[in-house]
């Protein structure tokens, strides 16, 4: 492929740039076509061979041009525990692996973005690191509730809160009642409530029971099935059916992130028939993973909800398949590698969460493609499903007039086995280690301009911050 310079997106006097190839995914379907795009946004989709002189041409040739994907639950931990993640490193993995919007978690940084001031800092911690667009989460805690309009005012694309602990003392979960207080305020602005779906309740009944049977001999922490005991279905389902409630009698929209128990998708499937206003997420471990295949002492793989059964794997690709679950996204949370206590191998006690930003996109086609998807599902679930949830519609997830042309450049048929230090992410450590994975980034494009290509980025970052409202 030729290179590209790069191009200043937001000059008036710049020149045209073109991307054109025999397979661009539009809405309509893959088809021959060049994309052209003027100060970051696609102002044309042509015929293949319709190219003005002045235009700087990329050439995609046979390879695929997707749009940018949209990756809606991403945990970057910074400002405050960066030596957790960061935005430079998390943004270059971005890159890296075709991302290129991420819409970052409110928390894991501190402070958690929890008002207007901690969202201020925030984006004062970004400057000068962003290899990809990000926009935020703001985060509903108890006692927050009139600090979501300043935050909603601020551009936060809505709220994220959590049903059990969330693992960090600075983001409390709510109970029933702070979500009773939160909900109105919500309803009224619009936003987006998304919920970690667990509830406290089934867990504890749980961690009882196997405390009884550790009198007994059982129970070893650095089994798998240890810890998948201890975050039953019931869990996660007791949770979804009082969000169910909830969002029928506050007429608020709320999202599940991460749904894992399978168990869950005849009542939302249900609730969503009858107009609910409800979506779900799940992500690439839940759909690459299973419980029966996770070696004792594998920390890496410890997430919650946990990854479960084979069985409940396969009914998750099929509730993606008939629209129940709406979208795919990384739940991104890496920590710093001790935190995963390998060594001991206790799933007990280790760190929850999976480091895969990078390789959200070649996970999930490598399972989609051998279950007979198309790459059209993969941009319906990762570009186009996340971008609706943020309100992106129209100007992110899809390669359209008017849409900022954020592309990727993508091998389906490429095969490659996963090597950690080849990964950007600040740690290394991932369940993905040595997996043979099919479809390669070639190159991503955020707003027209080329950050990355095989294996190099461009001369400087180029991101900027989204804000709601202003995009
Ligand atoms: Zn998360």
């Amino acid at each position: 492929m030729p290179n590209l310079p790069n191009i200043p997106g937001d000059s008036p006097h710049n020149a045209g740039v073109v991307v054109r190839g025999r397979r661009i995914l539009t809405p309509e379907g893959e088809r021959p076509a060049t994309i052209h795009i003027r100060d970051g946004v696609i102002v044309a989709i042509s015929h293949l061979d319709e190219i003005s002189s002045d235009s700087l041409v990329f050439d995609a040739g046979d390879l695929v041009v997707m749009p940018g994907l949209v990756d809606t639950h991403v945990h970057i931990n910074e400002p405050g525990r960066a030596e957790w993640e960061g935005f430079s490193s998390a943004t270059q993995a971005a890159a890296a692996g075709g991302m290129t919007t991420l819409i970052e978690m409110p928390l894991n940084s501190i402070p958690a973005t929890t008002s207007a001031a901690a969202y201020r800092e925030k984006v004062a911690a970004t400057a000068h690191k962003l290899w990809v667009d990000v926009g935020f989460w703001g985060g509903v805690v108890p006692g927050n509730v009139r600090e979501l309009r300043p935050l909603w005012e601020a551009g936060v694309f809505g709220f994220k809160c959590f049903l059990v602990p969330s693992g960090v003392s600075e983001f409390a979960l709510v109970a029933e009642s702070d979500l009773r207080a939160a909900l109105p305020e919500l309803a009224a602005l619009g936003a987006p409530l998304l919920a970690h779906a667990e509830l406290p309740g089934p867990i504890e009944s749980a961690i009882n029971n196997a405390a009884s049977k550790n009198a007994t001999g059982g129970n070893d922490p650095c089994k798998y099935a240890t810890w998948l005991a201890s975050r039953p279905r019931e869990a996660e389902n007791e949770a979804i059916a009082l969000l169910l409630f909830l969002s029928r009698e506050f007429n608020a929209p709320l999202h599940v992130v991460h749904l894992s128990s399978s168990d869950a998708i005849a009542p939302l499937c249900e609730a969503k028939a009858l107009g609910a206003r409800i979506s779900v997420e799940t992500c690439p471990h839940y759909l690459a993973f299973a419980a029966e295949e996770i070696a004792a002492g594998a920390t890496e793989f410890k997430c919650a909800p946990p990854i479960r059964e084979r069985e409940n794997r396969e009914r998750l690709w099929a509730a993606l398949a008939d629209g129940t679950i709406d979208l795919i996204a990384s739940d991104h949370s890496p920590c710093p590698p001790s935190m995963k206590l390998r060594e001991r191998g206790d799933f007990l006690r280790a760190w929850g969460g999976i480091a895969s930003l990078q390789l959200g996109l070649p996970v999930v086609w490598t399972e989609a493609r051998s279950r007979g998807y198309a790459l059209t599902h993969i941009v319906k679930w990762m570009c186009e499903g996340p971008a609706s949830l943020a309100g992106l519609t129209g100007r992110k997830g899809a390669i359209a007039v008017g849409c900022d042309a954020d592309l990727v450049i993508f091998n389906p048929d490429a095969t490659f086995r996963v090597d950690p230090a080849r990964l950007y992410h600040r740690h290394k450590l991932t369940p993905y280690a040595g997996r043979e994975l099919t479809g390669v980034v070639e190159a991503t494009f955020v707003r027209g301009q080329k950050v990355f290509e095989k294996g190099e980025f461009g001369p400087a970052t180029t991101g900027c911050v989204l804000r709601r409202g202003s995009v």
